[in-house]
């Protein structure tokens, strides 16, 4: 065991990866989470998340989903549980789209397990798809499913395991810097520590007002699609998808447990201004543009939705996250913004987290990360 005392303010996605990856290094660390583990108003509600590593976003991004891949791994052989599930994420739309361009690159770059299917390919093999004549379809095979919830829970657990503090329904009111380390008050209790890792998510511009310019939390709405065949969408037959090119850019996770196919926008519905006041109401006439790409790609589902639900998670204006210290003493850190890609990223961000909080700095590569280019 460390000498290092670390608290983790926000147990969520990111949160109790950084638990875990704290407590495995043998540092004392204390989570301090303001509702129950694995609640539903936090950034990692709605089921299902994909993970992928052909990047739109970008290739930078493909060895920290690499490593990340690894970490959802040894998370599962440490546990025993079953949260990432690699049947292929496929990526779809005009061979002429950036971010087409960017997941050939990915996928060249940094040899990914793949596959370029035409459209006529892309059709046969997978006739849950309609694609134009002018779209590709790249079968990454390092994708496919994450399980949210069950991943908080699992990470939180056994960082609980190896020796972590886990204080639910404990808010953090405030953090301010002492000369030998931090202070946090939390439900009028003031406790010390050597280092802050602040993982706040929709939250984390209340915690750090001089980001609120750059950073606001937004409305997500998840959309559930009947299948018209029980099974034609299910993980075995159906991998995630991304599709980009259409009205909109959609996303897609086969149908978990059997009967619904979640499909998304990755347009959000709005900024949020009071978290808490989440307003959970979604008008009909909001979902035109995702029933009618279901309706247009997805001949096999029904193009109205079965199941709504409304999530949020916070966004920067460069929709990258930040990643690094946020005080000249280098004893606080945030890492939040992960603007609607961040789930899959978790088990990596853990470990950020644990080597910024242990050594100051991490081989991964953060630049692009840093808090510093929203410095006013
Ligand atoms: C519906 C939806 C679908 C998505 N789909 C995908 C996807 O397919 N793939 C993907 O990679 N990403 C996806 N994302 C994005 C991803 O889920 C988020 O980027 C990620 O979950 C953000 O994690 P976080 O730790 O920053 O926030 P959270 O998971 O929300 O964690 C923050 C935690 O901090 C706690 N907290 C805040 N303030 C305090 C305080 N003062 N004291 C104590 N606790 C506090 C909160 O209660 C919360 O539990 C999706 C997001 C949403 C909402």
């Amino acid at each position: 065991m460390s000498n290092l005392k670390v608290a983790v303010v926000g147990v969520g996605s990111m949160g109790s990866m950084a638990l875990w990856q704290l407590a495995k290094a043998g540092v004392e660390a204390v989570g301090f989470e303001q509702y129950g583990l694995a609640h539903e108003r936090s950034a990692a509600g709605g089921e299902s998340r994909m993970f992928r590593t052909a990047y739109m976003e970008g290739a930078d991004y493909v060895p920290m989903l690499k490593a990340a891949r690894c970490l959802w791994q040894e998370l599962e052989a440490e546990t025993g549980q079953s949260l990432l599930t690699l049947n292929g994420a496929l990526m779809i739309g005009p061979k002429s789209d950036e971010r087409i361009a960017n997941v050939i690159k990915s996928v060249e770059e940094f040899d990914i397990d793949h596959e370029v299917l035409d459209s006529t390919e892309a059709m046969e093999r997978y006739p849950q798809h309609w694609l134009e004549p002018d779209e590709i379809a790249v079968l990454d095979r390092e994708g496919g499913v994450i399980r949210p919830e069950m991943a908080v829970f699992t990470a939180a657990e056994r960082a609980v395991e190896l020796g972590a503090q886990l204080l639910e329904n404990s808010h953090v009111d405030s953090i301010s810097e002492t000369e030998s380390g931090v202070r946090i008050s939390a439900d009028g209790i003031d406790y010390e520590f050597d280092k802050v890792i602040v993982t706040a998510g929709p939250w984390t511009a209340r915690v750090f007002p001089q980001f609120s310019n750059y950073l606001v939390p937004r409305k997500i709405v998840m959309t559930w699609y009947l299948s018209k065949r029980l099974g034609d969408y299910s993980p075995e037959n159906f991998p995630a998808f991304g599709r980009v090119g259409g009205e909109i850019h959609t996303f897609g996770i086969p149908a978990l447990e059997g009967t619904m196919t979640k499909i998304g926008s990755v347009a959000t519905f709005g900024d949020v201004e009071i978290p808490e006041d989440l307003h959970r109401d979604v008008e009909l006439t909001e979902l035109g543009a995702i029933n009618r790409e279901v309706a247009r790609c997805h001949p096999g589902l029904k193009s109205t939705p079965s199941r709504i639900s409304v999530h949020m998670d916070a966004y920067t204006v460069d929709e990258h996250a930040l990643v690094g210290p946020v005080s000249s003493s280098g004893n606080v850190f945030v890492l939040g913004g992960y603007s609607g890609h961040g789930f899959k990223l978790a088990p990596v961000m853990g470990e950020i987290a644990k080597d910024l909080a242990t050594t100051g700095a991490t081989s991964h590569s953060i630049a692009h990360l840093s808090p510093e280019r929203f410095a006013n």
